[in-house]
This record gives structure tokens, C-alpha cells and sequence, in this order.
């Protein structure tokens, strides 16, 4: 192992995204919820272009990089390798700890490492406007930056509660020239319909979601773009997992446990998928772990099953672990991990034994924020918060089982906008909702029924 503080030069930027549908066994294909036979690119090309849904649905191995992509993620990549050393020595723990830091790009997380090919694909198609979702803002911001660099329309769904209590997303999504409504919202006909049941709907990403999809569905200049979830958005991050790799070897050291935070799968995916491609072809094995919020527990409570990735069914059915398209989970303040669903892939991963997964509450999250921002520098993503607890608690092991184990963790994104949550923490105001076993069971009781008519 040498001895390097940060591992940034001599990196190249990855020139293919790495798809685990390659490598990965007993995977399920995406449902037309109305035939229940499997979706066809033509089934998706009315939301997206036919690069992205060809990536959707296919396992080649290998994807290439556009050049054009390539030369905007070298803005910001590779991102830096980070070895937390005076967080290893606060631990006091043997274990090496490293993280790869996203919170470097423009917008503040991994997320427009999917939002730039996206917008680029999108752009070639001769397509007009963007549609989206939104939960706390970062994946609204990074699909608006996208946007403006491809001079592209962006119109933003946010979630109704954060569009009044995250103003400063919403600002810098109007900053790069983007639309934001609050959602449930009177444009479309999903929102008009939950706002005549309930006037005061405070949102969730489900609802949004639908919004986003209606709009692209009914104007054919005007495509929807997913900031996690779908296969094409992990595929995209896998840029990450192939960095680390890269700069973990110039350090001459590889991870024993890989751990991210997982809302929809992307980041953590994206992290972790280069390494157990590896070892699904016969190299080296590493222990993944995805941290979850307690009070949105998909991976460890969530039943396997087809479900809709949004509230009003548009999208195709989707083989994962899901709490039920109805839940709308509480109002934690890691918002882009309250999703009902995850990514079929990181489903799959747990499924086949590759993966474990792990839920915190998220008082121990901020816990963990703030001891790593108090010795790293950085003050993490509510979000990254979680990755941040696990990666603390694993080092904690080793330092019990006096074992000097290599841990990586994704750093998905900063907190900077985020930092009326750390006062509300530090002020001792944040609690911990727990899970809502009997809210889940309403939302799973109704399931779709693949092919045969909605639950
Ligand atoms: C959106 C977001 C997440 C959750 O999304 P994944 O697809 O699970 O990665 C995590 N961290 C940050 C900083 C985010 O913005």
C-alpha cells in the first residue's frame, strides 16, 4: 500500500460505462404494464431517445462514452479518491478508509455524471424540453445544468413540501435557466386529479414523477429524463467505480467492503458494479453494503415484486424490491432517499448474495455527518450522511476485531445546501421517525398485477 494522501492524476476519465446486466445472473425484464410482455425500445422511445432506451435494455458489457460527454465530465472528472486519515485516527481504528468524493461536480453530487449524457442524447435526437422530478432539488439542479449546457428546456416537478422548505435548489435551478413548479401542480392531469381529492397534497416523488411522464407523453418535443432508478442512470454512474478502481490501484490497495446509500440505487451501483463485475468474472471478492434511511427501508423491508417506479403507473414495471408505488414515506431530511422502489439491478445484487443492506436512522446519520465534516473538511449530503454512519460503524468493527480491512464509501454529494438540517440537528430538533410497518402493508396490498388490470 503506498502512501497517498489523494489520488487524482494520471486517472483518465473511463472511456465505456460498465452494464452489470452483463455479468449479473437471474435478472428480470422491464414489463409493458398492459401486456405484461416485456418492454421493447419502441415502448420507451416515447419518453426518451433510442440510445437511452437501447441502454435500458441492454446487456452488452461495455457502452462507449461519447466524446462530447467525456469532455464535460472533465470538468469535474475523474473525481478525487480520498484516504480519510483523521477520521481513521478520531476512530482510532486499523482500517484503511477511503472515499470517493462527487460533491466536486458543478451541481454538487454524482448526479449530472447521468444528467450530461442524458441531456446530450436527447439534444442529438432533436428533442426541445426535458420533463423531471424532484425530491430535495439535486437531481432537478443537475438535469437544469445539463439543460443549459445543451441548450435544452428544462421544466422541474418538485415535490410540493421541499419546493417551500429547499428554496435555494429551486434557485439554482432557476439560475441555469430552468422551469420549477411545485407538484402536485394544475399542468397536468394526474396533479389536477390529486389536487381536487386534496387540496393541501404536500407531494411526494411518486406524484412528481407521474407529472413529469404525463407531460413527455403528450408532446412529442418534450422527453422525460430519470436522475436514478432506471438501468440507463446506474449504467451512466459506473464512472465512479471505475475511477476508484484506477486510483485505488495507483495506491496498490483494493476494498475488502464497498458501501454507498442507496435511495434509488444509482450512486451506490454506480460505485460498487465495477468491483463485482470483477468478481463475477473471477477476480477478487468485496463485502457490499448499501445504507438505507430506517424511516424508508426498501432493501430490508420491502417485498420483491413488480411494481411502478410512480404513482400514477406510467412507467413499466420494474422487478424490485418496493415498499408499494402508493408509500409515501415521512419526511426525513435525506430526501433523495425516500423512494418507494430501487434500481432492479442493486435488487438483483442483494437477491444474488452480493450485496447486503443495512438501514440507519437518520439522528445517527447526521452524527456521523458531522464527525466526518469536523475531521475531513467536507460536510456531507444528508443523503452521503449514510454511507458516512455505515463506513463508521464497519471501521468501528475493525478496530473490536483489531482487523485492518480496506473500506471504500461513496461520498455522493456535499451538504452545502442542506445546512437548516445540520442546525436543526445541532439544535436537537431532528428525531427518528420510525418505520411505518402498516402504511407499507396499505401500499403492497396494492400492487399491480403484470398484464392484468391494476391493483
Ligand atoms: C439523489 C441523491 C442520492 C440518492 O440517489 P441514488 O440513486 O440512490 O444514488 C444520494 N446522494 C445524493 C447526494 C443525492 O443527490
Amino acid at each position: 500500500m503506498k502512501s497517498v494522501k489523494y489520488l487524482l492524476s494520471d486517472v483518465r476519465i473511463p472511456e465505456h460505462w460498465y452494464n452489470i446486466a452483463a455479468d449479473l445472473p437471474g435478472l428480470e425484464p422491464l414489463l409493458h404494464p398492459g401486456t405484461g410482455q416485456p418492454a421493447t425500445v419502441d415502448d420507451l422511445t416515447g419518453i426518451m431517445p433510442k440510445e437511452v432506451a437501447e441502454q435500458e435494455l441492454s446487456t452488452e458489457r461495455e457502452i462507449e462514452i461519447p466524446d462530447e460527454v467525456r469532455q464535460i465530465y472533465a470538468q469535474w472528472r475523474p473525481s478525487p479518491l480520498f484516504r480519510a486519515r483523521r477520521l481513521e485516527e478520531k476512530l482510532g481504528t486499523p482500517a484503511r478508509i477511503y472515499y470517493k468524493y462527487e460533491g466536486g461536480s458543478p451541481a454538487g453530487s454524482h448526479k449530472p455524471s447521468t444528467a450530461v449524457p442524458q441531456a446530450f442524447y436527447n439534444k442529438a435526437a432533436g428533442i426541445r424540453r426535458l420533463a423531471t422530478e424532484t425530491g430535495a432539488g439535486q437531481w432537478g439542479s443537475s438535469l437544469a445544468l445539463a439543460g443549459a449546457l445543451f441548450d435544452l428546456e428544462v421544466k422541474v416537478f418538485m415535490v410540493r413540501v421541499s419546493y417551500h422548505q429547499k428554496p435555494q435548489r429551486r434557485a439554482l435551478m432557476h439560475a441555469y435557466g430552468a422551469t420549477c413548479l411545485p407538484s402536485p401542480s394544475t399542468e397536468t392531469e394526474i396533479g389536477r386529479k390529486i389536487l381536487d381529492g386534496d387540496p393541501d397534497c404536500p407531494g411526494s416523488l411518486g406524484i412528481a414523477t407521474s407529472e413529469a411522464l404525463e407531460l413527455a407523453m403528450n408532446d412529442p418535443g418534450t422527453n422525460y429524463a430519470g436522475g436514478s432508478v432506471l438501468n440507463n442512470v446506474v449504467l451512466h454512474q459506473t464512472v465512479i467505480g471505475q475511477e476508484a478502481m484506477a486510483q485505488l490501484d495507483m495506491a496498490e490497495d483494493y476494498p475488502d467492503i464497498v458501501i454507498g446509500c442507496a435511495g434509488g440505487g444509482s450512486n451506490l451501483g454506480g460505485l460498487a458494479f465495477p468491483f463485482l463485475g470483477q468478481q463475477l468474472r473471477g477476480g477478487q471478492a468485496v463485502r457490499v453494503i448499501a445504507a438505507e434511511p430506517e424511516a424508508c427501508p426498501t432493501l430490508t423491508r420491502g417485498r420483491v415484486a413488480y411494481d411502478f417506479g410512480d404513482t400514477g403507473g406510467f412507467t413499466p414495471l420494474m422487478k424490485m424490491h418496493t415498499l408499494g408505488h402508493s408509500f409515501v414515506p415521512p419526511a426525513i431530511h435525506a430526501g433523495g432517499l425516500r423512494y418507494h422502489g430501487i434500481s432492479p439491478l442493486v435488487s438483483r445484487a442483494l437477491d444474488e448474495g452480493l450485496m447486503e443492506a443495512r438501514a440507519v436512522p437518520q439522528t445517527a446519520c447526521f452524527e456521523a455527518g458531522l464527525a466526518f465534516a469536523r475531521s475531513e473538511g467536507i460536510v456531507p449530503a444528508p443523503e452521503s450522511t449514510h454511507a458516512v454512519r455505515v463506513a463508521v460503524d464497519e471501521a468501528l468493527r475493525c478496530r473490536e476485531e483489531g482487523r485492518s480491512q480496506v473500506i471504500l464509501f461513496g461520498l455522493s454529494g456535499h451538504g452545502h445546501f442542506d445546512l437548516a438540517a445540520y442546525e436543526r440537528h445541532l439544535a436537537g430538533e431532528l428525531t427518528d421517525d420510525g418505520f411505518d410497518a402498516d402504511a407499507v402493508d396499505r401500499s403492497l396490498a396494492q400492487l399491480p398485477v403484470p398484464g392484468g388490470a391494476e391493483g
